[in-house]
């Protein structure tokens, strides 16, 4: 069978890996290493038969073991393996052998995104607007299957081939129809009702997208303080301070300030995002960011 990138033949594919297909190592040609994750590597590889090009995660289950963290990767792949979206990283499928579990990923040609943030030191209007308006839509798509991300951030984005933006990690996503109260997600990302403890549900992943907006067009996140007590209590309180920078104009502050909101019923709803004179003005109309 072949690994196709077409919705239709992709659906099929998608039945056919988890169903029928049980894939082996040797069905790959493995390329170089792409990167170094917590639990394992991940390598360019082609899948021999359909010459396609993916990313293979490999992941050590003694490492997994020993993080207890089977379940969350159980979840991932659950999860990641139904969704079809343009800017959310496809998983093809998975194996494993004795010691190892293979993850087979759609290739993220451009890398990490925080790599260019770090490289670029802050992005412009245009360039953060066009991103910002990608995961809102892929947000919109997430939540409209009951999914919540609850952990966007730079580390868990891939840029794609043409430069579109991909969701790549799914470890702290959940199927949701309840409220939840579990801590999760990194500390700078964590909205006041998950810092707090109390429950909290989609909505989550529009505070994050605030944080985002913010640290492409500032280079760091908010709440940023040298101790983790600190940032506690600056997200808690909501302390949002704007340094004057030439390059950030007053409607990317006021998209800013209505994702930030304490009360995460008042939080500006994803599609009005969309349609906030920042985006409409700044956000590259194809999804694309070409430089
Ligand atoms: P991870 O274990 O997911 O943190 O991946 C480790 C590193 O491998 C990442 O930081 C990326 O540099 C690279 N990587 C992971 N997945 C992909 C992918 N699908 N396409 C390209 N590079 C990837």
């Amino acid at each position: 069978m072949a690994i196709s990138t077409d919705s239709r033949s992709e659906e099929k594919a998608a039945q056919h890996s988890q169903e029928e297909k049980r894939w082996v190592l040797s069905d790959f040609e493995v390329g170089k290493a792409l990167g170094r994750g917590k639990f394992g590597h991940v390598y360019l590889a082609r899948e021999k038969r359909s010459n396609q090009i993916v990313a293979l995660k490999v992941l050590f289950k003694s490492q997994l073991k020993q993080s207890q963290v089977e379940h969350q990767l159980r979840r991932e792949v659950e999860i990641q393996s139904h969704l079809r979206h343009p800017n959310i990283l496809r998983l093809y499928g998975y194996f494993y052998d004795q010691t190892r579990v293979y993850l087979i990923l759609e290739y993220a040609a451009k890398g990490e995104l925080y790599k260019e943030l770090q490289r670029c030191k802050h992005f412009s209007e245009r360039r953060s607007a066009t991103y910002i308006a990608s995961l809102a839509r892929a947000l919109i798509y997430l939540h409209g299957k009951h999914v919540i991300h609850r952990d966007i951030k730079p580390e868990n984005l891939l840029i794609g081939v043409q430069g579109e933006l991909k969701i790549a990690d799914f470890g702290w996503s959940v199927h949701t129809f309840n409220r939840r109260r579990t801590m999760c997600g990194t500390l700078d990302y964590l909205p006041p009702e998950m810092v707090e403890k109390t429950e909290h549900d989609y909505h989550v992943d529009i505070w994050s997208l605030g944080i985002l907006c913010y640290e492409f067009l500032y280079g760091l996140p908010p709440f940023e303080a040298k101790e983790h007590s600190e940032t506690y209590r600056r997200i808690v309180k909501v302390d949002l301070k704007f340094p004057a920078k030439p390059f950030v104009s007053p409607a990317a502050k006021d998209l800013i300030s209505q994702m930030l909101v304490k009360n995460s019923a008042h939080r500006l709803p994803l599609n009005k995002v969309l349609e906030h004179p920042w985006i409409v003005q700044n956000a590259d109309p194809s999804g694309v960011y070409r430089g």
